[in-house]
């Protein structure tokens, strides 16, 4: 997922699509913004979603799919970041107007930790599959009699019982092929990941001791 947010620089692209399985597409931008702030209030939140908004509007007017984001919104995905644990805030009552106002930070550890975890679950999972897929191998000739285990195609010397040609993988050697390849590209996915993280963690520690 691509965010539409202008001037903002993603910090990490994998963060998308796991925080979008959880929440939606707002949480998604909230988090972003968040993740490139040290403390920001909602409202300055809401501003850096609709920069740019009103200009686009007058210029191409016909566009009437591009909506504005309401405080109210901003305000439900953080809570719904707050209550993942994922963001937290500080409050400060207002001298002049006696409201509070919320400042809000993400929670970085966290987020490292669920993106990672997520991702590792996702490739035990094919990994499991992959293992069920090759431990079930079948063997058949070309005739297609009877299929067999491996075990069994090595103890007939890898040839039909019944007609007596030679035993070949059936259809799962397709599947376990394409498993390979997507273990081992989410496994590049995960180490890129990795690395990207190292580069947000050097800049948030820069920006905290600014
Ligand atoms: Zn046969």
């Amino acid at each position: 997922m691509q965010l539409e947010v202008e001037g903002l620089e993603v910090p990490y692209s994998q963060l998308d699509d796991v925080i979008l399985k959880l929440t939606d597409e707002v949480t998604v931008k909230v988090l972003n913004i968040l993740l490139e702030h040290r403390e920001i209030i909602d409202e300055d939140i809401v501003n850096i979603l609709n920069e740019g908004l009103d200009q686009n509007e007058t210029e191409t007017p016909e566009e009437d799919n591009i909506v504005r984001i309401a405080l109210k919104e901003v305000r439900k995905s953080l809570y719904k970041l707050n209550e993942r644990s994922l963001a937290r805030y500080r409050r400060v009552r207002d001298k002049e107007t006696g409201y509070f106002v919320y400042y809000w930070s993400p929670i970085w550890e966290r987020i490292r930790d669920l993106i990672v975890s997520r991702r590792k679950l996702t490739i035990k999972k094919l990994k499991q599959r992959l293992d069920y897929e090759q431990r079930n191998l079948l063997y058949v000739c070309e005739e297609g009699h009877t299929p067999v285990t491996f075990s069994d195609a090595f103890e007939f010397g890898f040839l039909c019982t019944i007609c007596g040609q030679e035993l070949a993988q059936k259809e799962n050697a397709e599947t376990i092929t394409a498993l390979q390849s997507k273990i081992s590209e989410l496994e590049k996915i995960l180490k890129t990941g990795l690395e990207e993280i190292q580069g947000i963690e050097e800049r948030m520690e820069k920006a905290a001791n600014n």
